[in-house]
């Protein structure tokens, strides 16, 4: 049987796919894909699109409401395409991403029945973040709105409050749009190219209160930044000012280089006993309270007695180079952003460390190049790559340095199982699996993994 688009049926969800939306299946075996549906619905939906096999539909009403729902909080939270899982309780939430990570080690890494802990979750998943980047567009009136994309597009839906970000966000990007509209500032139009404030980045410092606000603009200049600067230093624990020119027509938000405006080029948090400086480029994890977790795991992976040569490879500001460094003997990292490694730098200053060392550079091309000029030796190697993983000519070095300890955190579970086949083929076992929820209410998964070498 064939189905048309517009039809409406009624469905039974029986399983998630990895984007977070509900798969059911009509009796006679066509598929349908269908957002904000949870295993369990019985669902009338609507086609909105039918392929030969499969399609997409609508929810349109719940007929029966599946044991693992809740009731969103954020009324956005249908047509925003930050949070994927809310209309799932957070129990199941991180049932799904231990299984989510299961099943990638199984499908992708060839395992045969790999265990995988528990994800550890968070008591109060909301208002974790401590950065949000917020688009900034234009209303029908003409009046400048900062808000998040709809899911799948780049129309901005107004909002403010994000129910994931910190609460101050709000007053710092009502003084943002009223700066703008004051002084007859544009929003940058993605459509023809023009328009001059593109982004609006916040950070926080956690742990210290700091407010880091960064405009990521479409020129070289900010014009009347002066008045900008003086309605936010107005707001408390405000830190760092800063812009970012970004002139390119593509989906990336920051530019490369940044202009200080008023107080410093960074912000300082603390997580466990260490104390980081974080500039506007640099990369740092985005839930401080389960980074702590994070990291804690990691360390326990690496099982440090003080005498070990460690390898952090990606390491960012250091973050994860500082902790291990509090309990080896010696700690290289390794980062492609400058600025990153800057920081990584100061940090190891700031805490007083003289047993951290990082080099700048694609890991994939500076670990190879130092293992085959100087025969670099390491113990323990920590892995923390971007989405799309190690590259092989890495993996390949790693596993030619032959170290006793792989820690591998990653934060997209298919190129884990992707590179720990490679690694598992060539002398190491998974030991341990060892979810972590960075980001409840998304189909995202932070993974923690130990490998040891084989005897
Ligand atoms: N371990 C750090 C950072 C992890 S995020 C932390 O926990 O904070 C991944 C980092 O890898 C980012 O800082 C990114 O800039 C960096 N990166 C991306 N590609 C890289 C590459 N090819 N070589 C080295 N670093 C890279």
């Amino acid at each position: 049987m064939s189905y048309q688009k517009n039809e409406l049926l009624t469905v039974r969800i029986t399983d998630m796919g990895l984007n977070g939306e509900g798969i059911g299946k009509t009796d006679d075996g066509y598929t349908l894909f269908v957002k904000d549906t949870v295993t369990g619905d019985l669902a009338e939906i609507k086609i909105i699109k039918a392929k030969k096999q499969y399609g997409y539909g609508r929810l349109m009403r719940l007929i029966e409401a599946s044991e693992k729902r809740t009731e969103p909080f954020c009324e956005n939270a249908r047509a925003c395409g930050g949070c994927q899982l809310q209309q799932m309780s957070y129990k199941e939430q991180l049932l799904w991403k231990q299984e989510k990570v299961r099943n990638n080690l199984i499908r992708i890494g060839g395992f045969e029945n790999p265990e995988v802990q528990p994800a550890i979750g968070m008591e109060e998943p909301v208002r974790y973040r401590n950065k949000a980047q917020f688009p900034i567009g234009t209303d029908k009136e003409g009046n400048p709105v900062a808000g998040f994309y709809a899911g799948r597009t780049h129309s901005i839906i107004p909002c403010l409050d994000c129910q994931l970000g910190a609460k101050g966000n709000e007053v710092i990007l009502k003084a943002v749009l009223e700066w703008m509209k004051e002084n007859g500032i544009s929003a940058y139009n993605e459509t023809t190219g023009k328009g001059l404030v593109r982004h609006c980045l916040i950070r926080i410092g956690h742990s210290t209160g700091e407010w880091m606000v960064c405009l990521v603009i479409n020129g070289k200049k900010l014009p009347e930044s002066e008045k900008l600067v003086e309605k936010l230093t107005a707001i408390s624990g405000m830190a760092s000012i800063t812009f970012c020119p970004n002139t390119r027509r593509d989906n990336v938000i920051m530019g490369d280089s940044i202009t200080l405006l008023w107080g410093e080029p960074w912000i300082t948090d603390t997580i466990g006993e260490i104390r980081y400086q974080i500039s506007p480029l640099s990369f740092y994890q985005v839930n401080p309270v389960q980074t702590e977790k994070l990291y804690s795991k990691a360390l326990e992976y690496a099982d440090l007695q003080g005498e070990e040569t460690v390898w952090d490879l990606y390491c960012g500001i250091g973050t994860i180079s500082l902790f291990l460094a509090q309990k080896a003997k010696k700690v290289y990292g390794v980062e492609i952003v400058p600025q990153a490694i800057e920081d990584a730098k100061q940090n190891a200053k700031l805490n007083g460390m003289e047993n951290a060392e990082f080099y700048v550079g694609k890991a994939e091309e500076v670990l190879p190049h130092l293992y085959e000029t100087q025969q670099v030796y390491a113990d323990v190697i920590v892995v923390d790559p971007p989405r799309k993983g190690c590259d092989e000519s890495l993996l390949d070095t790693m596993i030619q340095m032959a170290p006793k300890r792989i820690v591998y955190v990653s934060c997209d579970s298919a190129t884990l199982a992707r590179d720990l086949k490679i690694l598992c083929s060539n002398g190491y076992t998974l030991d341990k699996v060892q979810p972590v929820d960075q980001f409840p209410h998304t189909v995202h998964v932070e993974t923690v993994c130990l490998l040891s070498k084989l005897s």
